[in-house]
C-alpha cells in the first residue's frame, strides 16, 4: 500500500480549509442532494463528498455508507487530490497503491473509486467528489463529465460558503472594532497596542505597526509582533520601508508574497526579514499624513487580502486618525485652558498686589470677584461680598442710587462712573471711592461682564478740603488785611483832614509873608502825605481786587487841561517846558472813569517832571490806529529826563519797585506809582509800556478802551475852574454836625464861617439821634461814621427808621469817613445816606455837596 503523500501546499491548504468552517458540520441538504445524484448517474451504492484534513479525511455527505471520517493515511482522496484531474480506480484488486489498503481487502471491500477533486483556489484542493463500488467497473465520458460539473457546483458552493464566512468576519471585525472604540477612552496610545493585536488576529499576520512619518523618517510609535525584530521607537528611511508605496501613492497597499517579485525581493526589509505579506493603509490626523498602520508576515499570504481585510484596515487606521485628532484637540484644549489658568492666575496675583480696589462682575451684574482692597473697604469676606453681597458695604444712604445705576450700566452692557462712598461693614469707617467700570467682551464682541475699580479718594477729598480751608483762610486773612489797611487810612486820615484842611485856609490867609511859605509848605507836605496814604489804599484794594471803575461821559480834553493845570506850576519851577497836544479828529466825550484816568495821567506826569532836570515834557492824545496795541486811545507821555536803565525797565511796574536804587534815595518816592497805573490801565482794557534810553528821556505809552459818547453834544456839569470859591447855594440852612473829633468839627465849622449856616454838633450817634428826635427840622446832617458809644451807621439807619415811622420830611444826609473801601461806600447808600465824602474834606468839595444834594432835593 502506498500513502499518499502531503500536498505542496499544504498548510495553506489546511488553512484554507479550516476558514471554510465546515468540518464536523450537520449534514446539509445541499450538498446531500449531489452526492444522492453522482449516486445515480452512475449506479453506485456509495457516493461521499470528502475533505482531507490533516490526519483524516471527513464526510460533509455520504450515500451508502454510516461512518463520518477514516484515517487519512487509507484514504484514497488523499491521493485524489493531488491532481486536478480526477483518479479513477477501476479494481483496487489490482492496483499498488490499494491492493493491501483495509479499506480494500477487509472492512468495505472497496473495489472501484473515482475521486473529483475539489479545486476551490488554484492548487488548493481541499477533498473530492466520489463514488465508491464493491466490484469493478468504469465509467464513461458522460458520466465522468456530468460528475466533474456536480464537482464543481460543490467548488462553486464552497466558495459561496467561503465568501460568505469572510462576510460574517468581516462583521465580527466590525463588531470588534466597535468594541476596540468604545474601551479606549483617554490617552489612545495606550490602546493602541490592542488594536494592533485584534488586527494581526483577525488578518492572521505576524507583525503589527503603527508608523509615525516625519520628514521622511518612518518611526515605530507601536507594535506588537511574535518577537522584538521590530521595536517601538525604531527609526528608517521611509524609502527603506514597504510604507514608502504607502505614503507615495497616498492609498492601501498590499504584498502578498514579495519574494515572487524580483525586484521586491531586493528591497532591504525582505533582504533583512522576509517579510512575504504586508497590508500599509495612511493614518490621516487632520487631513494630513500622520503615518501609516500596517501588518505584516513572513508567511505568504497565499489567497491573498480579502477586500474585507482591505476595509477592515482601513477603517482601523480611520479610528486611530479620529482617536488622535480628538487626543490631540484636547490636549490643545488643555493646553490653552492652563495658558487661561496661567493668566488667570496672573491677573489675581497682580490684582490683589494693586492698592485699589478691583472687581468683576457676571452679565447680570453679580459680583463674581473682589480682590483684597475691596474686601478691605468693605471688611467683607470674599464670600460675602459675591452676588448681591457687595451692595451691603455701600454707605446706606447711597445704596439705592448704586443699585440703581450699576443695575442700568450692567442691563445696557454700558461704562459705569460713579463716587461711591463705602462704609466697612465691620468697623464703619468709611472709605470715599472713584469707581469706574468697563464692559467686558468675548471675542465675538458678546458682552459677559463687567471689571471695575474702586479708586480711594479719601485722602484726595481731605487734601482738597484742607486746601479749601488753607484758601478760606488765606481770603479771610486777605480781608483782614484790607479791613486793617482800611482802619489804618482812617486812623491817618482823620488827623490828616485837619492838617490838609487848615494848612488849606492857613495857605489862603492873610498872614505875613514868612508864614505863607510855612503855611505853603505845610500844605504841600500834607499833599504828600495824602497821596502817600491814597496809594497803598490803591495797591490794598487792587490786591484785595476790590477797585471798581465808574462810567460816566466826560470830556477828554478838559480832562487834559485840568491835569496840565495841577503841573503849569510844577514845571515852570524846574524850568521845563510842559505841553500837550490832542488829535484834532478825536471825539471830545467819552464813557468811563474820569477821576481814574486823572490819577493815570498825574502819575506819569509827576514822574516825568521828577525824573526831568531840563528839557520838556510833552503829553499826546490820539486815536490808536495799531493792531499791536488793545484799546481805541493813545496816550503817550515823553519826557527828556534821565531814561530808564535797560536792565530795570521791566520791575519799574511791580509794585514797591523803583528801579535803580540810586534814582530812588535822589528822588524819593514809594515805587507804586507805575504799579497801581498799570492796573487801572489794564483794568480799562488797555495797556502801558515804556521806551526810555538813558540820559536822554523816557516815553511811556499807554493806550485806553474808552467808549465814544454817541451823543457828542452831551452837557456836562462844568468845570468852573480850581480858583473859584464855592458858595452854598441855599439862603439859610440848619446843619446838624455829628462827628467825635473835636479838630474835624471844628474845621468844618471853619468852611462854613462864612456861609448862613446854623450848625448843632455832636459827639457820637447816640447824641445824634435823640437831637434829631428832639428837633426832627435838619436841612442837612453831617455825619462821621467811626464813632465811639454809637457808629454812624446805626445813628443813620435810626433816624431813616424815625422819619417813617412819624412820617417826618426826609433829612438830607452826607457821610463823613475815612473809610475809603468800596463796600462801605455802598453800606452808605444801602442805609439811606444821599451822599458820601471821604476824608479829608476841603472846603470846596463839602460845599459842593451841600449845594449837590439841596440841589436834588428840590426836584
Ligand atoms: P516812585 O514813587 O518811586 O516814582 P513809580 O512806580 O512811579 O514809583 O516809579 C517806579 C520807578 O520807575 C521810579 O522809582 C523810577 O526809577 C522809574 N521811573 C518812573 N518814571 C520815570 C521817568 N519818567 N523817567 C525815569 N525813570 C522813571
Amino acid at each position: 500500500m502506498i500513502t499518499a503523500k502531503e500536498t505542496k501546499n499544504e498548510k495553506e491548504r489546511l488553512s484554507l480549509l479550516e476558514s471554510l468552517k465546515i468540518l464536523d458540520t450537520q449534514d446539509e441538504d445541499v450538498f446531500d442532494n449531489i452526492t444522492q445524484l453522482a449516486s445515480e448517474i452512475t449506479n453506485a451504492p456509495t457516493a461521499l463528498l470528502s475533505f482531507v484534513d490533516k490526519e483524516r479525511q471527513w464526510f460533509k455527505s455520504k450515500v451508502g455508507i454510516d461512518i463520518c471520517e477514516t484515517q487519512r493515511k487509507l484514504s484514497f482522496c488523499a491521493h485524489a487530490i493531488h491532481s486536478s484531474e480526477p483518479l479513477i480506480v477501476e479494481d483496487a484488486r489490482v492496483d499498488d497503491r490499494f491492493k493491501d489498503n483495509p479499506l480494500v481487502c477487509d472492512g468495505p471491500k472497496v473495489v472501484f473509486y473515482a475521486g473529483f477533486p475539489l479545486e476551490i483556489l488554484d492548487g488548493h484542493r481541499l477533498g473530492t467528489l466520489c463514488i465508491i463500488d464493491t466490484k469493478p467497473r468504469s465509467l464513461d465520458d458522460s458520466q465522468i463529465s456530468m460528475l466533474k460539473t456536480l464537482a464543481n457546483q460543490i467548488c462553486q458552493l464552497l466558495r459561496l460558503r467561503s465568501d460568505l464566512n469572510n462576510v460574517s468576519k468581516f462583521s465580527l471585525m466590525m463588531e470588534e472594532i466597535q468594541r476596540l472604540n468604545l474601551a479606549s477612552t483617554g490617552d489612545p496610545f495606550d490602546f493602541f497596542p490592542s488594536f494592533l493585536s485584534r488586527g494581526v488576529d483577525v488578518l492572521d499576520l505576524e507583525y503589527g505597526i503603527i508608523s509615525h512619518i516625519n520628514d521622511g523618517i518612518y518611526h515605530v510609535v507601536e507594535v506588537v509582533g511574535p518577537d522584538n525584530q521590530i521595536e517601538k521607537g525604531f527609526e528608517a528611511n521611509i524609502a527603506d520601508t514597504y510604507c514608502d508605496q504607502v505614503i507615495k501613492k497616498n492609498k492601501t497597499i498590499v504584498f502578498e508574497n514579495v519574494g515572487e517579485d524580483e525586484q521586491m525581493c531586493a528591497h532591504p526589509v525582505y533582504v533583512n526579514m522576509k517579510l512575504e505579506s504586508f497590508i500599509g493603509t495612511p493614518i490621516r490626523v487632520n487631513n494630513e499624513i500622520y503615518g501609516t498602520l500596517n501588518y505584516s508576515s513572513r508567511i505568504i499570504k497565499k489567497r491573498g487580502f480579502s477586500k474585507e481585510e482591505i476595509r477592515f484596515v482601513e477603517i482601523l487606521s480611520q479610528l486611530i486618525s479620529k482617536k488622535i485628532e480628538v487626543w490631540n484637540a484636547l490636549k490643545e484644549r488643555e493646553k490653552a485652558f492652563s495658558e487661561l489658568q496661567g493668566s488667570l492666575n496672573e491677573f489675581q496675583t497682580l490684582s490683589e498686589l494693586l492698592p485699589v480696589g478691583v472687581f468683576l462682575t457676571t452679565e447680570d451684574g453679580l459680583a463674581r470677584y473682589q480682590n483684597r482692597r475691596w474686601l478691605e473697604y468693605a471688611g467683607m469676606t470674599k464670600e460675602e461680598a459675591l452676588g448681591e453681597g457687595w451692595i451691603k458695604a455701600i454707605y446706606a444712604e447711597q445704596r439705592q442710587e448704586v443699585g440703581k445705576k450699576w443695575a442700568q450700566a450692567a442691563a445696557n452692557s454700558k461704562e459705569f462712573d460713579l463716587d461711591i462712598k463705602f462704609c466697612n461693614v465691620k468697623t464703619g469707617e468709611i472709605t470715599f471711592t472713584k469707581t469706574i467700570a468697563t464692559p467686558l467682551r468675548n471675542n465675538d464682541g458678546q458682552v459677559y461682564g463687567h471689571i471695575g475699580v474702586n479708586l480711594d479718594t479719601t485722602k484726595q477729598l481731605e487734601y482738597e478740603k484742607s486746601l479749601r480751608d488753607a484758601t478760606k483762610s488765606a481770603q479771610e486773612a486777605s480781608k483782614a488785611k484790607s479791613l486793617f489797611l482800611a482802619n489804618m487810612s482812617h486812623e491817618i486820615r482823620t488827623p490828616l483832614n485837619s492838617i490838609v484842611g487848615f494848612s488849606d485856609l492857613l495857605s489862603k490867609a492873610d498872614i505875613s509873608n514868612e508864614y505863607v511859605e510855612y503855611a505853603s509848605s505845610l500844605k504841600s507836605s500834607s499833599e504828600v502825605l495824602l497821596n502817600l496814604v491814597n496809594d497803598i489804599l490803591d495797591i490794598s484794594k487792587i490786591e484785595a481786587s476790590a477797585i471798581s471803575l465808574d462810567k460816566r461821559t466826560f470830556n477828554l480834553k478838559d480832562l487834559l487841561i485840568e491835569v496840565m493845570d495841577i503841573f503849569t506850576w510844577p514845571a515852570k519851577k524846574k524850568n521845563i517846558s510842559l505841553s500837550y497836544s490832542i488829535e484834532e479828529s478825536l471825539a471830545h466825550f467819552f464813557i468811563g472813569d474820569s477821576s481814574r484816568i486823572m490819577q493815570i495821567l498825574i502819575n506819569l506826569i509827576s514822574n516825568a517832571i521828577k525824573f526831568t532836570d531840563e528839557g520838556s515834557i510833552l503829553v499826546k492824545v490820539q486815536e490808536n490806529t495799531s493792531a499791536d496795541l488793545p484799546g481805541n486811545l493813545i496816550i503817550n507821555v515823553i519826557d527828556s529826563g534821565i531814561g530808564i536803565p535797560e536792565d530795570v525797565k521791566d520791575n519799574i511796574f511791580k509794585a514797591f519797585d523803583q528801579g535803580k536804587k540810586s534814582t530812588t534815595r535822589e528822588h524819593g518816592g514809594t515805587g507804586l506809582g507805575l504799579a497801581i497805573t498799570k492796573e487801572l490801565v489794564e483794568l480799562m482794557g488797555g495797556s502801558i509800556h515804556v521806551k526810555s534810553r538813558e540820559g536822554i528821556g523816557s516815553e511811556f505809552v499807554i493806550s485806553l478802551a474808552l467808549e465814544v459818547e454817541k451823543n457828542q453834544q452831551a452837557p456836562l456839569v462844568q468845570n468852573e475852574g480850581p480858583n473859584k470859591e464855592e458858595k452854598l447855594d441855599a439862603s439859610e440852612l440848619k446843619i446838624l454836625l455829628v462827628d467825635d473829633a473835636i479838630n474835624n468839627r471844628n474845621l468844618i465849622k471853619v468852611y462854613l464861617k462864612n456861609e448862613n449856616a446854623t450848625i448843632i454838633e455832636a459827639e457820637n450817634g447816640q447824641e445824634a439821634f435823640d437831637l434829631y428826635k428832639k428837633e426832627n427840622n435838619f436841612d442837612i446832617i453831617l455825619m462821621d461814621l467811626q464813632m465811639p458809644i454809637m457808629d454812624g451807621f446805626e445813628a443813620i439807619e435810626k433816624i431813616r427808621d424815625l422819619e417813617r415811622s412819624e412820617n417826618i420830611g426826609r433829612a438830607s444826609i452826607i457821610a463823613l469817613t475815612a473809610y475809603a473801601l468800596k463796600e462801605d461806600k455802598e453800606r452808605c447808600f444801602e442805609i439811606g445816606c444821599d451822599e458820601y465824602l471821604i476824608k479829608p474834606v476841603k472846603k470846596d468839595g463839602v460845599i459842593k455837596l451841600i449845594n449837590k444834594v439841596l440841589a436834588s432835593k428840590g426836584e
